[in-house]
């Protein structure tokens, strides 16, 4: 029995890889100095995992910035705008690599990044590889076999991890007409020959394919790609070992397929999918060895050891000791990189330390998974054991996690606690009393966070301001943005966000049965890592999260000011989430946190509050199949969090999200008086959805694009306004923003926003 592992994080343990590129990026430091950093991460992570006695361990997990894109350099799918840059002198192929990664301006060459897209339903983002007809491909950088070698240099054979030939084409995306993606394996397939030529030749033995793909719903051309493209490979290599590694779904449907493919090795995930094991031991063909994804690479817990070894033993009586292997479910890059790097007690208590993994605890658990079975040094595996039941067994009775109030209430919810008291139609005509003007102008909440605003919080974090010294500089900042605000004319007013960090650390760093870690770093995209928050236990609110600032800013103005929270689905989605209970259950217990919030609201007076959801969309299944059942539960949620309050208030959401055509239904049915959304880039196009649904309540589509410094012209979103005009009814229009403008600078801001204003006005002279 091997144990091995799919991916280690490449962030470095203390980040290195961020500090080192955006040194480099902003000309602080050398081209060799990169290349040194990431050598040290790669020999870091290979020894240690040969230290913990992993048996095969992965390279080419590897990447300055995202690894799709590294294979789209390796195999020349390198966009025709990046001539240029390639050509330029003096420029490395690491300077092409980031110019795709982020788009090149410099000496006159101003060529834009590619598309970065959401790693399946992770929070980590992949550059989108770009597709043309006929397109060719080459061998265009050696990074693979160059990795495998240094590793060989250092005594260690590792099993290089490619992304399979039929899930690099199906990440990708076709950038003009006239074919299918899918297509192009013909073209493709001959690089991975080659590949796989240069690696033989080095005695490589095992190759990871990684195939997540086939968790998903695939079409009959996919399936024969598949097909094809595996055949071809085992033809050109009968003797390799290929692993392919399956997961984030289980095989389902397509289990048929991935047993008809030619393979030494198949990795399955039993975290997401435990029930395909009985019928994957059923159908495995006779030869193949079973990879057992047993230790969850998407998640911060401790495994249940106990609860491994039986799964383990299941599949030993059906397959014997030399069929069986050890893995974590996936790559380890979703899990933050070390739990011994978490030393501050005031951040993460003993108690909560104890139960949880980071990628290097999770490398030696799939170890001490093995030598539990194989019985190697018994006395300290047997111990470990005991450590395991111990801690897992606190977990499930601790007063940290568990409270009966929370339960107790979760459990005498009713469907009325999802219903405001009256339909739209009548809740309209009563929020007519708030006597907004038509095509009334809002903002989406935040204010620009400058370097001053953040520089405040972290003083106040090290103590250097007191609390009611940095209490004053942020009503200050309030006071400013809400004067600033009436003086513009603006309709519906916010108090800017200038007292949070994020907006769900903010929520979270005030809700029982959360922690925040110090050092839980994951990356998100590039040298970009975030820190989510850890839902341990059961959620409640002990206190009102956002009164104080709302009604303070209230009370400056007589406009309204729209009260700011954040929804239980989004909150949800950007956490670690406890995993001894449904998802639901947990949203569930957030939305009621902010229905109390919402209710302290309205009670302060704030009449318009608003409830931003970005992550609904992204909190999807992967299997079509299962989208309704999370729908449900997440539209609920959403419901009880806004349904506490009187007809006459009026609830807002927000979602920055491209895609509503096959969602609009569930978007009608979270019945938010108001929704605002991103449009302007695609034209007002993303309004369709909501025009052909004849979409009853109101909305506001985003007039301008805060994702650039770009001040926007008033016509241009008079234009836009006229386009949204003629589909949705005028009454049932707003004008706001794409999205919050944290990220902005006040001068474009400012003069964005007098813009809008005007062209809300001259939309209403129209009337
Ligand atoms: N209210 C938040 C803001 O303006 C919304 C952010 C978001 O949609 N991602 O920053
Ligand atoms: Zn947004």
């Amino acid at each position: 029995m091997l144990t091995q592992n799919l991916g280690y994080p490449r962030i470095g343990s203390h980040r290195e890889l961020k500090k080192i590129c955006e040194n480099y990026w902003a000309g602080k430091t050398g081209y060799k100095n990169v290349l040194q950093v990431g050598k040290n991460i790669r020999h870091e992570n290979w020894k240690l995992q040969q230290e913990a006695g992993v048996d095969i361990i992965p390279s080419n997990d590897f990447s300055f910035y995202d690894h799709v894109l590294d294979h789209s350099l390796t195999f020349g799918a390198i966009p025709k705008r990046y001539n240029e840059v390639i050509l330029k002198k003096g420029n490395s192929e690491l300077d092409l690599y980031f110019a795709m990664a982020r788009g090149y301006q410099k000496d006159g060459l101003d060529v834009v990044a590619m598309e970065m897209t959401k790693w399946f339903d992770t929070n980590y983002h992949y550059i989108v590889p770009e597709f043309y007809k006929d397109q060719p491909f080459k061998l265009f950088s050696t990074k693979i076999i160059d990795e495998f070698y240094e590793a060989k240099q250092l005594g260690i054979i590792t099993k290089p991890v490619l992304i399979g030939p039929i899930s690099y084409l199906l990440l990708g995306k076709e950038k003009e007409a006239g074919f299918e993606k899918i297509d192009l394996i013909k073209n493709l397939l001959p690089v991975y020959l080659d590949i796989l030529t240069r690696l033989v030749s080095l005695d490589v033995e095992y190759v990871q394919f990684d195939e997540p793909f086939l968790t998903l719903d695939l079409s009959e051309k996919e399936q024969k790609a598949y097909e094809y493209a595996y055949k071809e490979i085992k033809k050109a290599f009968p003797k390799l070992k290929i692993v392919l590694a399956t997961y984030f779904e289980g095989l389902d449907n397509n289990l048929d397929l991935v047993t008809s493919l030619p393979m030494k090795v198949l990795h399955i995930d039993l975290v997401r999918a435990e029930v395909q094991l009985a019928e994957v031991l059923r159908r495995l063909n006779e030869k193949t060895i079973l990879s057992l994804g047993l230790v969850d690479g998407r998640n911060i817990w401790k495994n249940d050891y106990d609860h491994s070894l039986s799964l383990i033993n299941h599949a030993l009586q059906k397959l014997g000791e030399d069929r069986v292997w050890i893995a974590p479910s996936c790559s380890l890059i979703h899990c933050p990189v070390d739990l011994e790097n978490e030393t501050d007690d005031k951040h993460l208590s003993p108690e909560i330390k104890q139960w949880l993994a980071y990628a290097r605890q999770k490398v030696a658990e799939v170890v001490t998974l093995k030598k539990l079975i194989t019985n190697e040094s018994p006395a300290s595996t047997t111990q470990k054991l005991e450590e395991n039941k111990k801690a897992l067994s606190n977990r499930k009775t601790s007063n940290l996690i568990h409270n009966p109030i929370v339960k107790e209430r979760v459990a005498n919810l009713d469907d009325s606690d999802a219903e405001r008291l009256s339909p739209f139609s009548l809740r309209k005509v009563k929020q007519q009393s708030l006597n907004l003007p038509r095509f009334a102008t809002t903002t989406i909440g935040s204010f620009p966070q400058t370097t001053e605003v953040r520089s405040w919080r972290a003083k106040f974090k090290n103590g250097t301001y007191s609390q009611k010294e940095y209490d004053t500089l942020i009503a200050e900042e309030t006071a400013k943005a809400v004067k600033w605000q009436e003086d513009i004319d603006l309709d519906v007013l916010v108090h800017g966000e200038f007292e949070r960090n994020d907006m769900v650390e903010y929520f979270g760093e005030q809700l029982d049965g959360f922690a925040f870690s110090k050092n839980g770093w994951v990356q998100s995209y590039g040298s970009r890592c975030v820190k989510p928050p850890i839902i341990y236990g059961d959620v409640s609110r002990p206190h009102p999260m956002t009164v104080k600032w709302t009604a303070y800013a209230q009370s400056l103005t007589s406009k309204y000011m729209k009260g700011m929270l954040t929804g239980p689905v989004t909150i949800l989605q950007w956490s670690f989430v406890r995993n001894d209970q449904p998802r639901s259950l947990t949203c569930t217990q957030i939305a009621l946190a902010i229905r109390d919030e919402v209710s302290d609201l309205e009670k302060a007076g704030i009449k318009i509050i608003q409830i931003d959801e970005p992550a609904i969309r992204e909190g999807l299944p992967l299997r079509k199949a299962e989208w309704q059942h999370y729908l449900n539960w997440a539209v609920k949620a959403f419901r009880i969090s806004a349904s506490s309050v009187k007809d006459e208030t009026q609830i807002h959401t927000h979602m920055c999200y491209s895609e509503f055509n096959d969602i609009i239904q569930n978007i009608a049915d979270m019945d938010a008086d108001v929704i605002t959304i991103e449009t302007s880039r695609s034209q007002m196009e993303l309004l369709d959805a909501f025009a052909n649904f004849q979409y009853p309540n109101e909305i506001g589509p985003g007039v301008y694009d805060i994702h650039s410094p770009r001040v926007p012209k008033r016509e241009e979103m008079v234009h836009l306004l006229k386009k949204a005009k003629a589909v949705i009814p005028s009454d049932q229009l707003w004008v706001n923003p794409d999205c919050g403008l944290k990220t902005r600078g006040w001068d474009e801001t400012k003069k964005a926003l007098i813009e809008m204003v005007e062209a809300a006005k001259e939309m209403r002279k129209t009337e």
